[in-house]
């Protein structure tokens, strides 16, 4: 099946550029005993953002949704000395296992997990930005205003990630009933009437399956 090929091709470009990790793989079996969904990115899209973060030389990293602390990882680790990682959790017992993960990755004194829900614990980051790499990957209905928080909470360069946007293709359906697609469908109107953004959608394939991620850059 072409899924299977997908996972092949993933295997085999990770099996060459990504080499063995035992803190990330602990950090998966770790999630997995505690039943947390294997809703993380992959290997290689968290390389990717780990990249994306180092080309642009971010100091200072929000994630919205932590899970396990897996694409945390990734991030906090292209960080600079003295860089910081602030990532939101709705679910205390994903957040006890990611503090578990992080410690560790040895990565404690740099991530910080804030529980709670989102829209509650962003107004409180006003004070602590503006970040220069903002990863959201959380609940997709509230991406409209995770997209209003993540402006407010940057700088011009900062550099935007939204994480699954093409919701098996049915990001295209406008008359959907799903929160999600609509979520992701208002998300991307705002993002497009926002004179501040610039912005380009990516559709992936891989051993997560057919899906895809939005990049911002907040405007110089
Ligand atoms: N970024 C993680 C990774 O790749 O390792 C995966 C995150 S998972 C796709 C989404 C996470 O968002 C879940 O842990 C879920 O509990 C959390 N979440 C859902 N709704 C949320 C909300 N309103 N506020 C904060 N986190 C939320």
């Amino acid at each position: 099946s072409e899924s299977h090929l997908w996972t092949e091709v993933d295997d085999y470009f990770s099996g060459l550029l990504i080499p063995a990790d035992p803190v990330l793989e602990a950090a998966l079996a770790a999630s997995d005993s505690a039943g947390l969904p294997a809703i993380n990115v992959t290997p290689g899209q968290g390389k990717l953002l780990h990249l994306l973060a180092r080309i642009h030389g971010a100091r200072t990293i929000l994630e919205i949704g932590t899970l396990g602390g897996y694409s945390a990882i990734w991030l906090a680790r292209a960080l600079p000395p003295g860089g910081r990682l602030i990532t939101l959790e709705a679910e205390q017992l994903h957040a006890e296992v990611a503090r578990v993960n992080v410690a560790r990755a040895g990565l404690s004194d740099v991530v910080d997990i804030r529980v709670g829900r989102a829209l509650d614990t962003l107004p409180a980051l006003t004070t602590e930005g503006p970040f220069d790499l903002i990863f959201v990957d959380a609940d997709k209905p509230s991406n409209p205003d995770y997209l209003a928080w993540a402006v407010e909470l940057s700088r011009p360069g900062s550099v935007l990630v939204f994480d699954n946007v093409v919701r098996a293709g049915n990001v295209v359906h406008a008359d959907s009933a799903d929160p999600s697609v609509r979520g992701t469908r208002r998300f991307t109107e705002l993002l497009a009437a926002d004179p501040r953004l610039t912005a380009t959608a990516i559709q992936t394939v891989g051993s997560k399956g057919y899906d895809g991620f939005t990049l911002a850059l907040v405007d110089p």
